[in-house]
């Protein structure tokens, strides 16, 4: 869109967040091969504080390898990515060079993305509320009281308030889902990342996972969203980015992506999948 719609757009935006500020995560030029091919050819992307983007886009275009380099799970061969003004993954010597993170430091960036898998991954022996106090206790963010209380609150955050003394092998795929994202949201992120979170599930147990999606949007939260789930990018997204082929294709409003403006591809592509 021109600047006339970007800043409609803005003013939309900070309607709905009036928080939404700086740029909390930049991903300039990042490329990423996986020996001879390259998934990843010079993506862009800017989320600002309080926006959710929506990544679409056919299978095999890169969209979870995108997600999975902002956090450094995958390692970004160029370009850079920066997150709440740090630089992901490397640090840069005195004489430009760019080097690897260790561990810790690496780590201690990873505490401040909140990461939501298809799969939930939850740790089968511990239960609901000791998935979510686990990490901040362990990293000394929280004692166990706080982790706790601030478990317990996000777990009704989640609907999930009457389960945290049950184990993952008790509840729908749905529920576990909605564990994850609380575990996920207990280190208090900056940005959450969600890689495709309802397409594990039944289709009768996405909604419930969508409904809690859709309420961290109304709180403001940041959030990139990989998914196939057309009702989150025409309802949840700020802004919806459209990959193909290792490559953002088109990015704009829902309105303009789905709207009769919108580019050839990205109509076809969803009439595809809807
Ligand atoms: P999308 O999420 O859009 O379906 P992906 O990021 O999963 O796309 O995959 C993009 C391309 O990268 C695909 O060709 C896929 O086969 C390849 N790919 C993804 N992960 C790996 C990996 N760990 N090793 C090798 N190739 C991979």
């Amino acid at each position: 869109g021109g600047p006339a719609e970007i800043e409609h757009l803005t003013a939309r935006i900070r309607e709905r967040h009036p928080h939404v500020g700086d740029k909390l995560v930049r991903a300039e030029e990042v490329t990423k091969s996986f020996g001879e091919n390259q998934v990843l050819k010079g993506v862009n992307l800017d989320v600002h504080r309080g926006e959710v983007v929506v990544v679409i886009g056919p299978s095999g275009s890169g969209k979870t390898t995108l997600v999975r380099t902002l956090n450094h799970l995958e390692p970004h061969d160029g370009g850079q990515i920066v997150v709440n003004g740090e630089t992901i993954g490397y640090r840069i010597d005195g004489d430009g060079r760019k080097l690897p993170l260790g561990d810790a430091a690496m780590a201690q960036q990873r505490s401040n993305i909140g990461m939501v898998f298809q799969r939930f991954n939850l740790f089968p022996h511990l239960s609901v509320l000791e998935n979510v106090t686990l990490a901040p206790v362990q990293t000394k963010l929280m004692t166990q009281a706080e982790a706790d209380e601030y478990g317990r609150e996000l777990l009704k955050r989640v609907g999930m308030g009457q389960h945290s003394s049950k184990y993952p092998h008790q509840l729908s795929g749905g529920q576990q889902q909605r564990v994850a994202i609380a575990r996920a949201l207990a280190m208090k992120p900056s940005v959450m990342l969600f890689d495709e979170p309802t397409s594990a599930l039944d289709p009768e147990l996405v909604a419930e996972v969508l409904d809690v999606i859709a309420g961290l949007a109304n709180d403001g939260m940041t959030m990139v969203i990989v998914t196939h789930e057309m009702r989150l990018a025409r309802d949840v997204a700020d802004w919806v980015v459209f990959m193909e082929e290792g490559n953002v294709v088109d990015t704009g409003s829902p309105e303009h992506i789905f709207g009769p403006d919108g580019c050839d591809r990205v109509q076809r592509f969803v009439k595809h999948v809807s």
